[in-house]
């Protein structure tokens, strides 16, 4: 039977443009929840530089309480790098990430016609691992991760565990089981033996459990090149924080670029966080420019995941309407933004979707 009970979704505009772009997602998904019957208490809550300035905390513990009570949140891009240098100016995103266990980031690219991808019919998703690498959890690295013993030497500390590794190989397994049933493992276990070696060791047994999965195991730098090459012939790809982090970017340069980038972050528990792999593009904020799209398209997912996770058939079908309208959306020249070969702006994107989203 299908679920009714209201979602619980929280919005944090985060920083820069996630002023322009979380709004945008935002009508967008309460349009098409509308439609769909769906509902939806919508929670705005303080984050980011503003709520430095309200709230004397990038992250208000107020914020962290009521995320506690939520099903999934959307959060804009966050541009830490520009907060003042005091105590409480934190970079919202490892606590978030940590804290709800978010440790499987779910980026999707996929090519669309005329908006200038260096490939036709790219559809790949890699899953990155978000909470250990070289930007571990503060509970297992004491401070950053990093060390500077002497002035003149520095040590960085990459953290790899079974549980993570296994735990975030699962993930990506079950997403291959639900997509074309071919998952890549990416590493360098011919350098970082110990480390990736435990990665790849974690993958392998998991393939035993998943036999109608074709699975792959390809070196990071050969990856890399393969990427450019021939992206068509990946599906799923699940690899380590940073080399997702670095694959993710090459990725979304495939297809347009990081306004084509979305993301969805999610972990055993049964929350998800909606977040777009672009950071707050400082540059273009406050022009009306920025390209929704990585946001909305990672607020689908969220409502996608949300509606499978809590058997509530009309999050699901939320998520196909979206789906159509930005895929239409994108298709019109003068509706979508400058960076994917457009003439318009942010709000002609959102109309151009609104105005597409259909049953
Ligand atoms: P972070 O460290 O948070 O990932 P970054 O240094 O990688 O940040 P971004 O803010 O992601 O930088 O963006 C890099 C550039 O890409 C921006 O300056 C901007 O010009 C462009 N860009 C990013 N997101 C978008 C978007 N949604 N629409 C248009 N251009 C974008
Ligand atoms: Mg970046």
């Amino acid at each position: 039977m299908t679920s009714t009970a209201p979602l619980r979704i929280g919005i944090l505009n985060g920083d820069d443009i996630g002023h322009e772009i979380v709004p945008a997602s935002v009508d967008i998904a309460r349009a098409a929840a509308e439609l769909h019957g769906v509902q939806v208490d919508w929670h705005p809550l303080p984050i980011g530089a503003r709520a430095l300035e309200t709230h004397g905390h990038t992250l208000p513990p107020e914020t962290m309480a009521t995320l506690q009570t939520l099903d999934g949140w959307i959060l804009g891009p966050i541009g830490h790098r520009a907060y003042p240098k005091v105590p409480d100016a934190i970079n919202p995103h490892p606590i978030l990430r940590k804290q709800f266990n978010l440790f499987a980031n779910v980026r999707p690219t996929r090519s669309y016609p005329d908006i200038g991808c260096l490939h036709d019919g790219v559809d790949l998703v890699i899953v990155r691992e978000n909470n250990e690498g070289f930007q571990p959890d503060r509970n297992m690295v004491a401070g950053s991760g990093e060390f500077r013993p002497t002035d003149d030497v520095t040590l960085s500390v990459r953290v790899i565990t079974r549980a993570g590794s296994r735990r975030v190989a699962r993930a990506a397994f079950e997403l291959a089981r639900q997509r074309r049933k071919h998952l890549t493992y990416v590493h360098k276990d011919t350098v970082f033996k110990l480390s990736c070696g435990m990665f790849v060791e974690e993958c392998r047994k998991l393939a035993a459990e998943y036999p109608d999965v074709r699975v792959d195991d390809v070196i990071v730098d050969t990856f890399a090149m393969r990427l450019v090459r021939d992206p068509q012939s990946f599906d799923v790809v699940v690899t380590t924080n940073m080399f997702g982090d670095i694959l993710s970017d090459e990725a979304a340069g495939l297809v347009g670029g990081l306004g084509m980038a979305p993301g969805l972050c999610i972990g055993d528990g049964d929350v998800a966080m909606a977040q777009a792999t672009h950071g707050s593009a400082p540059d273009i904020a406050g022009q009306g420019i920025a390209n929704p799209y990585a946001m909305i398209e990672s607020t689908r997912m969220m409502f996608e995941w949300l509606g499978h996770s809590r058997d509530n058939e009309g999050a699901v079908r939320m998520g196909a309407s979206m789906s159509k309208a930005t895929t239409a959306a994108l298709a019109d020249r003068q509706a979508r933004t400058g960076d994917i070969r457009g003439t318009g702006n942010t709000a002609s994107f959102t109309r151009a979707v609104l105005k597409n989203l259909h049953v």
